[in-house]
C-alpha cells in the first residue's frame, strides 16, 4: 500500500500549486514578463479536492498549498476549507510571499489552515525591490504580523541568500526572526529560474551559513527534527528558537524524498528537476474513474528517477526543460 517508488521511497507529501500567477517577479523564480496559463487550464477547487481525497487514500499525509502566489487565486480560503477536513491529512500548510496575508490571514485561520511559510529574502527596501522587481516589503511585513496575530504558527520564513546580493543579511535576518518568533529557513539557490543565470558560485551553502550563525548564536541539531523533511532543523542553544536549512544543492535530499507535486494545470510531477510528469486533469474532466487516475499516479511514482538534484554541482546546471519554479510550484 502507499505510493512507493522503485527505490523504496514512500510518498506522503503533496504540494499543490493553485496558480502560476504572482504579484512579485523574483528573479530566481520567474521572468520579467511571464506568459500565464489560461484560466480554463487551471484545476477547479472541486477537482483539486477530488484529487486530494484520492491521494490521501494512498497515504498522502502532508499537504502544502503553493504557487505562483496562492493568495492571488480568487477565494483561496474556500479551497482551504474544502481541503481541511480530508481524512488522513495530518499537516496542512501554505507557502506565500505574504503580500496578501494582511487581508486574508483571519479567513485562512477560520477556514482551518494550520500554519504558513512566508518568503522573505531581505529587510531592505531597495534590495527587496531589486530581487522581487516590486516595491512591496511593507505589505509582506504587515502580512507576517497578521499571520502571528491570527495564530498561523509556527510562522516560518523562507529566505534564499544569493552570493553578492543579500548574503550579508544573514545575521540581520536571524536576529529579526528570533525577536519576532519566526522560524527562519534558509534555502540554497536552485537552478529553477528561467534566464539561465544560476551559477554554482552564486549559491551560499548551508554549511557556510551555519558556521557564520554559530559565531554569534551557538546552534545544535534539533533532536526532534523530522529526518524525512527536506529542512534540517537546528536549535539555538540559548533556547530562543529554531532554524532550518534546506541544503538542496550542497546536500540534496533525493534519497529520502517523499514529495509529489501537482501543478495548477493538473499535471502530477515526481521531481522538481526531471520532467517525469503525467496529466491528471484531462482524464478527470473526461470522467475517468478512480482506478484510471490511480493507475496514472502509480505509474508516475514508478518512473520517478533516483535524484534529479544529485548531479547539479557536477553538471553546473540541470534546469528542467519544461517549466520554471513558478510553473511547478515551490
Ligand atoms: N509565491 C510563494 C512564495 O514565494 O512563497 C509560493 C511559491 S514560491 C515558488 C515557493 C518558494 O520557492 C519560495 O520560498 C521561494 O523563495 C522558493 N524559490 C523559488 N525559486 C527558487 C530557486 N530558484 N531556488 C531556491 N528557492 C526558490
Ligand atoms: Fe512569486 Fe514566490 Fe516566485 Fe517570488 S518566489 S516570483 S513570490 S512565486
Amino acid at each position: 500500500m502507499g505510493l512507493v517508488d522503485r527505490f523504496g521511497r514512500v510518498h506522503d507529501d503533496l504540494r499543490i500549486s493553485v496558480t502560476d500567477r504572482c504579484n512579485l517577479r523574483c528573479s530566481y523564480c520567474m521572468p520579467v514578463e511571464p506568459v500565464w496559463y489560461p484560466h480554463e487550464h487551471l484545476l477547479h477547487y472541486e477537482e483539486i479536492a477530488q484529487l486530494v481525497r484520492l491521494f490521501a487514500r494512498q497515504g498522502i499525509r502532508k499537504l502544502r498549498v503553493t504557487g505562483g502566489e496562492p493568495l492571488v487565486r480568487r477565494d483561496l480560503p474556500l479551497l482551504i476549507g474544502m481541503l481541511r477536513g480530508i481524512d488522513g491529512i495530518e499537516d496542512f500548510s501554505l507557502t506565500t510571499n505574504g503580500i496578501l496575508l494582511g487581508r486574508f490571514a483571519a479567513d485562512l485561520a477560520a477556514a482551518g489552515l494550520s500554519r504558513v511559510n512566508v518568503s522573505l529574502d531581505t529587510l531592505d527596501h531597495e534590495r527587496f525591490r531589486r530581487i522581487t522587481r516590486r516595491d512591496r516589503l511593507d505589505d509582506v511585513l504587515a502580512g507576517l504580523d497578521a499571520a502571528v496575530r491570527f495564530g498561523l504558527s509556527p510562522v516560518k520564513v523562507n529566505a534564499v541568500l544569493l552570493r553578492g546580493e543579500n548574503e550579508d543579511e544573514l545575521e540581520t535576518l536571524v536576529e529579526h526572526s528570533r525577536e519576532r518568533g519566526w522560524e527562519l529557513r534558509l534555502i540554497e539557490y536552485m537552478p529553477l529560474e528561467n534566464d539561465g543565470s544560476w551559477r554554482p558560485e552564486r549559491v551560499v551553502r548551508g554549511d557556510e551559513l551555519r558556521r557564520r550563525i554559530s559565531r554569534r548564536w551557538p546552534i545544535e541539531p534539533d533532536p526532534d527534527g523530522d529526518p524525512h523533511a527536506p529542512a534540517t532543523r537546528w536549535r539555538f542553544t540559548d533556547g530562543r528558537g529554531r532554524i532550518g536549512f534546506i541544503d538542496s544543492i550542497s546536500d540534496p535530499f533525493c534519497s529520502s524524498c517523499s514529495r509529489l507535486r501537482l501543478t495548477c494545470d493538473g499535471i502530477l510531477r515526481a521531481c522538481l528537476y526531471d520532467d517525469v510528469e503525467c496529466d491528471l486533469k484531462t482524464p478527470l474532466r473526461n470522467g475517468a474513474g478512480e482506478e484510471e487516475l490511480l493507475r496514472r499516479i502509480r505509474d508516475t511514482v514508478e518512473r520517478k528517477g533516483q535524484g534529479g538534484a544529485l548531479q547539479i554541482l557536477e553538471q553546473r546546471h540541470v534546469r528542467p526543460q519544461s517549466r520554471t519554479m513558478h510553473q511547478i510550484g515551490g
